[in-house]
This record gives structure tokens, sequence and C-alpha cells, in this order.
């Protein structure tokens, strides 16, 4: 039984109360997270009223599915209590004054609130190092990275300080940090979840995404996260089961393609664990088809000009007049603005922001930004014609496991390690990551990636896969030697 399902049957049986499961979870994160930095704010007044409302709802039988569970937010998403930081200097007192439309959907339900979860800046990095309240660590071991930018997202439901989280996923930072994890984050197509609310990092590729140890309880999160949104015009609208319509059917008729070429750049104990993945897929009647993927390395330029290039849009507002930090030391109005933003970034955010409006310049649009806009149109046709062949398409989420923490010096080849990540965010498509052994004492995750609108075979196939297998299911981590 998955997490969602045992939680929500103890809860109607009344074995346990929400109240009773909000502390236990609240007790949790007081003592690992001094370990995992994994959280920015806890929300444990609120959280404390809100289950004991759960409670009253249950026993009243007027309980959703989703009533009186807990759950974490990654703080770039707004929510009405705590504050919204995106682990950023600029906005480290920010308080927002409305629920982002997923958050809104998840507390109509009675969904507990347990706090807000650290991150890479604005979601720029892969580490969740590149935070202004410091780097969050790997559960599995303190001396190594979450992944990121959802890192005290993963961290946390890896740790067992919250049974799901929310994430955001701009080229990969649901999915990574639930690989380095060792739990399942999915990204679902760009459109599916209203980005109202999600504090924009570059909004032609952001998305929110769950993360949590089983598939079907992201399905079952997502769909109640899904819909078109009046206040988001890329949202669509989808039917009440466009996450869960095949979660509970066998996969036959399906098929994966595999690059081995691709394959054949990873570790042998990566590639082992990747074909064991796809002999477990056979055995279930999956047909595993050879395919050739487009370059990758023209993808990752692209995605690092066309997401600076919006990052740098985005974030013009952060001017120290309408939003947060304010610097002291400003005499005029331009040193105002060049100083509050000098001291209320960070290092990684600002390359981003030099990167972005260079790349914008009208003397170097052509060279850079119209190229990679060509690169993202080519990819998708490439991929498009892939499917026309295959339902599905086997990835690494990432070419390793965690890296130590301060490993990453060189931003070009962090960059580059997102390689099968971004074609996700630059098609738009939907993908999941999940678990599929260790590499020594690290969990190594898979990638599923589909064309776009087919989240629910995604969802199916992990669902399946973590029928016949464990290596999703909770494990004990940090007990004891971390206080
Ligand atoms: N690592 C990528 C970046 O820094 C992706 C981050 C994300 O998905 N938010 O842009």
């Amino acid at each position: 039984m998955s997490i969602l399902q045992q939680l929500r049957n103890k809860l109607d049986n009344r074995e346990l109360s929400a109240l009773e499961l909000t502390q236990s979870y609240l007790k949790e994160i007081k003592y690992k997270n001094q370990a995992l930095n994994a959280f920015i704010s806890v929300n444990e007044a609120q959280a404390l009223s809100i289950a004991k409302r759960a409670d009253k709802i249950i026993s009243d039988k007027k309980q959703a599915l989703l009533t009186g569970l807990p759950i974490v937010h990654k703080d770039n998403l707004c929510t009405d209590v705590l504050t919204t930081t995106c682990a950023s200097r600029i906005l480290s007192d920010y308080k927002s004054p409305f629920n982002a439309t997923v958050v809104e959907k998840l507390a109509s339900q009675d969904m507990i609130l347990l706090g807000k979860t650290n991150m890479d800046e604005f979601g720029m990095g892969s580490s969740s190092e590149n935070s202004y309240f410091g780097s969050v660590k790997n559960p599995y071991d303190l001396s190594c990275v979450p992944g990121g930018s959802s890192g005290g997202s993963a961290a946390a439901v890896a740790a067992g300080l919250s049974p799901f989280a929310t994430g955001s996923d701009t080229g990969g930072s649901v999915r990574q940090p639930a690989s380095f994890c060792g739990i399942t984050g999915m990204k679902p197509s760009y459109g599916s979840l209203s980005r109202y609310g999600l504090v924009a990092y570059g909004s032609s590729f952001d998305q929110v995404g769950v993360l949590a140890h089983y598939a079907i309880d992201c399905a079952y999160l997502l769909q109640a996260m899904a819909g078109q949104d009046e206040k988001d015009g890329t949202s669509v609208g989808t039917s009440a089961d466009f996450f869960t319509r095949t979660i509970q059917q066998d996969l036959s008729g399906l098929s994966i393609g595999i690059d081995e070429a691709l394959i054949a750049d990873l570790s042998a104990k990566a590639q082992s664990l990747l074909q064991d993945c796809l002999e477990i897929y056979k055995k279930q009647g999956v047909r595993v088809k050879s395919i050739k993927l487009p370059d990758l390395k023209p993808a990752v330029s692209s995605y690092y000009i066309l997401a600076p290039a919006e990052a740098a849009t985005n974030l013009a507002r952060f001017d120290g007049v309408r939003y947060g930090y304010r610097s002291k030391k400003a005499n005029t109005l331009d040193e105002l603005y060049i100083n509050s933003r000098t001291e209320g970034f960070g290092r990684e955010v600002k390359r981003r922001i030099v990167i972005g409006n260079y790349v914008l310049a009208a003397s170097q649009y052509e060279a850079y930004y119209h190229k990679a806009q060509q690169v993202r149109s080519k990819l998708k046709q490439d991929l498009d014609q892939i499917y026309r062949e295959v339902d599905m398409i086997l990835l690494p989420t990432a070419a390793t496991t965690a890296p130590k923490l301060g490993a990453q010096t060189d931003p070009v080849s962090t960059y580059l390690s997102d390689m099968y990540t971004l074609i996700a965010n630059l098609t738009g498509a939907p993908a999941i990551s999940f678990p599929i052994g260790m590499i020594d004492h690290l969990p190594f995750g898979a990638q599923l990636m589909s064309k776009n609108f087919k989240d629910h075979v995604l969802l199916q196939a992990v669902s399946e896969f973590q029928r016949k297998t464990n290596f999703h299911q909770p494990r004990q981590l940090l007990q004891g030697g971390w206080a």
C-alpha cells in the first residue's frame, strides 16, 4: 500500500488522528532538520490548528482524499502563511498576501502545510547549495548534496520529515533531487498545473511538480492540483482523471525507447541498473526499442541561453522598491536599485541575470536568443518523430549519484549535468524520475519521458514498476549521530 493509502486508512479508521500525525512530523522536523537544513520555515501553530479542523471533518465523514495529510511546499510557491523567500536575501522577509493556485487547491482539501522548503535561490542551481539560508544536506550522506533546486523538498520526503512535497521544475529541479534522494519526482506537462503564485524563473519552462515515495501518490497529488486557471493563461483544462486514469492498468502494449549510445557514457554500475530496469519492464510486457536521441549538448546551450534570458526579465521586478530587501547604502534612485540588487541577489543569480541581459542585447539577439529558439523547435520535432515509434523514452535522470557538498565549482560542468532533464522542459513534455537502485551507498534514479499530455502513461509505468520492486520504499535514515 502506498503512503497516501496507508495514512488515509489510518485517519479514516481513527487509528491515528491528523493532530497526532502532524505532531509526529513536527517532532521529526525539529530533530532531523538541524542536520539537513531542508526547511526555511516551519508552520507549527497553523499546522496544529488545521489538523484539529481536519479531525473534525473526518469525524463528520466529510473528508476528501487529502484531508488531514501533511505536505511541504518549496519556498518559491506563494503561501499566505510564513514567508516566501525563494531562498534569496532579496525576499528573505517577503510575506505573500495570497496562495499560489496549487497551494490553494491542496489547502481546500485541508491538507496540512508543515513548512516551506529550502532550495537554490530562485530555482537556479542543481545542488541546493545556492541558498541564502545555507546548503541542504542529503539524508543518505550528510556530506553530499541532495540535488536541486528542490533539494529541501526531496531531502524532507526522503528523511521522513513529510510524506509529500511540492517542487518546481524549470530544467530538472524536481526530478534530479528526487533521483539523488531515492524518491519519485514528477514534472507534469507544461500547462497541466497553474503557475499562478509560483515565483517566476523561466516562464516558458517552469512547472510545478511533486515529490513522494510512490508514483501513485504523485498521481493523486497532481490530480488535486491540476486544472485550468484564469490567472495563468498557459494553463489548460484537463479531465478529472487526467493523471490517474490508467494508474491500475498493466503495461502490455506499451513501448519504451532507449538510446544505448547515450547510456554507454555512464558508469558500469549505472548502466547495469538501467538494464535491470528495462528487464523488469520487458517482463511486464513492455516492448523495448532502440532509438537515436538528438545530440543533447546543443539542447543544454539552448536552455542556458533561454532560461537566463527569461530570468533576467522576470527578476527585473526585484528592485528594492516594490518588493523585499532594500539597501541602506543608497543616496540616489540608481544607487538604490544597484545596491539593493547587488546585496540582495546571490552569485549564481547575478551570473544568470548578466548572461540573460547579454543574450537579449539587440547586437547579440540573432546569435544567441534566436538560434536557441531554433534549437528548441528542432528538438521538439526530433522528439515528436521518436514518439511515432515509442510511447516513452528511458533516460538516466542524472549521470551520477549525489556529488559531495562543495564539489561543483565550475558552472559550465554543472550546467552540463542537467543534460538529461532539461529536454523535457525545452519541449514542455512530462517526465518522472524514480529510484532504480543504489550505487555504493547512494540512490540512483531513472527517468521516463513521454509526449506532451501523456502524463498518465508515465505514472502508470512507474506505478507498475513499483509494484514489482522496492527501491522506492521509505528507509530509516538519520537514525542517531545526526543531532
Ligand atoms: N539546474 C537548472 C538551472 O539551474 C534547473 C533548475 C530548475 O529546474 N529550477 O537552471
